[in-house]
């Protein structure tokens, strides 16, 4: 008999990934937001180190991003690399991704319908990848995991501990870097905000909430045959894997 361990309790980060990887193709089949579905040429699920310590949340792909299927490779893409760079990191550290996994139309701002639509698969990267450090990248972002409307002027370079699902984390909200593309000003404190987050990753994960202790293992259905086809899940998953997402 084989047990497995509960969904949301996957131990170590290489079952993490895996789960990530089914979680990619699971988006990629997405139709849940019938336009966005219909108009995107890519779903943007996210990108890079599957075990990151720091984790990006932006709003939605645009148009580039929609077309090579990776977050922020347009200018604000370039700003975000260029900031990370100035404190020491590349792409390849952190996992970026998006409230949104579809670009919206003529990149009009998300609907709350589809916000809500896609809302379960960010939750769930955030579960898999276990980041100690959220920034959120603008309003959208920002105000959808605190679940609170007051905007990012007011809260931009502040970090607080909230709790996302299981896990409590250290979200800080800094401006959107298409937005201090063409602001001088924002673009300052966009660089004050990032210089802070070295200080804020040294702090590690914050404090977790006490566990449930461990429900018995669950049996599931026995091994299959070793000559038994692939299922076609993991197939997509292997092709995952080669794109180097992450
Ligand atoms: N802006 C975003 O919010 N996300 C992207 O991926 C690109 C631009």
């Amino acid at each position: 008999m084989q047990t497995m361990a509960p969904e949301d309790t996957a131990s170590s980060p290489a079952a993490r990934r895996e789960l990530l990887k089914e979680l990619l193709v699971q988006a990629r089949g997405c139709v849940r937001c019938p336009e966005l579905a219909a108009t995107r040429k890519t779903v943007v699920f996210g990108a890079g180190n599957a075990d990151a310590e720091l984790m990006f949340v932006g709003e939605a792909p645009g148009a580039s991003e929609d077309e090579q299927g990776v977050p922020f490779v347009g200018r604000a893409g370039k700003l975000l690399d260029g900031l990370l760079e100035g404190i020491g990191l590349a792409r390849s550290d952190v996992f970026v991704a998006n409230v949104l996994k579809c670009r919206p139309p003529g990149n009009r701002d998300p609907l709350p319908i589809e916000i809500a639509n896609c809302q379960d698969y960010l939750l769930r990267q955030v579960e898999l990848i276990e980041p100690a450090v959220i920034c959120t990248l603008g309003n959208f972002s920002t105000k959808l995991l605190r679940g609170d409307p007051t905007g990012i002027s007011r809260l931009h370079g502040q970090p607080e501990v909230i709790q996302l699902g299981a896990r409590a984390v250290r979200l800080y909200p800094i401006y959107h870097p298409a937005a201090a593309l063409y602001t001088p000003r924002m673009l300052e404190t966009l660089q004050e905000d990032f210089a802070r987050l070295p200080q804020l990753l040294a702090l590690g994960p914050p404090e977790q909430p006490q566990r449930e202790p461990a429900p018995a293992a669950v049996s599931v259905a026995p091994e299959p045959d070793a000559d038994e086809p692939e299922p076609s899940g993991a197939a997509d998953a292997a092709e995952a894997d080669q794109l180097g997402l992450f």
